[in-house]
């Protein structure tokens, strides 16, 4: 039954990102279409969306050509591993989303007539020279390195996000996105939250790579998603950073869990990844200006509700190895 509310398409819909997007846009009144091909993202994470007359699903690799009957106001384009272990098992997708993917996603809302809100992230600063980070800074990236099927990907993203804005005068954003957390991370993405906190919970020691002085500044998922509701809304086509300017040093990241989790378990180090950035820190000035936006979640409170989440996870979900299957999961 069609429903005449306008159409968003968001990839990467089962994701961790896509998934808080989808509520957010369903909360505003819009029709959803969720796209993902389920390599990273989980069908647990929209499972409570599939009953809705304003929610669809198309299981699809938006790296192949994309086709949605009917118009779409907005496309978010979130579809990507995003985990540099991930990247690693992956390297060759990981390339593809942010490349093909983008530009079929760009063709789409030009055939459309819409706007198109793509994905970026800070990994387009590489281990950055200036800090913290503004968008003028155009960064320091390695592009042969482990991280460079991301970075790079995504530094081609956004050029051809540009080159369309500026050849064929599509409407475009262009978010970079800094380290956020919140509930539907993957346990088991590898990446240091859900590592430390998955590590407290198996009764394992935390593992710390490096000496733990590298820095990361983390931004609770519901402030992120306001700071992109709020750039999509917005008329600025340039690159804006989100994130939470709060940095902190991974060593006393660490502190944090095992006080958060009251862990009896130690910190063990383990050697640096290859190209991992030394420090980051998002300067917000921009997002402050043009969106009138900052985050408001303090780390202690985020670390709570995100922690609170993890221990609501089943024994055999604390060991996750396989994706949900999508049998049983079509709309009714
Ligand atoms: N890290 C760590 N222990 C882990 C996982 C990650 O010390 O078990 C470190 C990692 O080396 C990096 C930081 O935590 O310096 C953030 O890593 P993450 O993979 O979360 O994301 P990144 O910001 O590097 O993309």
């Amino acid at each position: 039954m069609p429903d005449n509310k306008e159409r968003v398409l968001i990839t990467g819909a089962a994701g961790f990102l896509g998934s808080h997007l989808c509520d957010r846009f369903l909360k505003e009144g819009y029709h959803v279409i969720g796209m993902d091909n389920l390599i990273t993202g989980r069908l647990k994470n929209i499972e409570h969306l599939f009953k809705r007359e304003d929610f669809e699903f198309y299981n699809h690799d938006v790296s192949k050509f994309v086709h949605v009957p009917g118009p779409l106001k907005y496309i978010l384009h979130f579809a990507s591993p995003a985990s540099p272990i991930d990247y690693l098992k992956i390297p060759i997708q990981t390339l593809k989303v942010s490349s093909l993917g983008t530009h079929n996603l760009l063709g789409l809302a030009k055939a459309k007539g819409g706007r198109i809100l793509v994905a970026s992230t800070s990994e387009v600063y590489g281990d950055p020279q200036v800090h913290p980070q503004t968008e003028d800074y155009w960064g320091h990236v390695n592009p042969i390195g482990p991280r460079g099927v991301y970075d790079e990907a995504k530094r081609f993203q956004e050029a051809i996000t540009m080159a369309y804005h500026t050849y064929h005068g599509l409407e475009t954003r262009i978010v970079r996105i800094f380290n956020t957390y919140g509930p539907r991370m993957r346990l088991n993405d590898g990446r240091v939250l859900p590592a430390f906190i998955g590590q407290a919970l198996r009764g394992e020691d935390l593992t710390v790579f490096g000496n733990g002085s590298q820095t990361r500044s983390f931004c609770y998922v519901d402030d992120l998603v306001e700071g992109i509701y709020r750039l999509l809304l917005s008329d600025y086509a340039g690159p804006v950073n989100v994130g939470n300017p709060s940095e902190i040093t991974i060593g006393q990241f660490a502190e944090e869990i095992i006080k958060l989790t009251g862990t009896t378990q130690k910190v063990v180090y383990k050697p640096l990844p290859t190209d991992d950035p030394m420090q980051r820190q998002p300067d917000i000035t921009l997002a402050r200006k043009l969106l009138n936006w900052e985050p408001k979640v303090a780390r202690a409170e985020g670390l709570k509700i995100t922690y609170d989440y993890f221990k609501s996870l089943t024994p055999e979900e604390l060991n996750e190895k396989e994706h949900f299957s999508f049998e049983g999961y079509a709309r009714k």
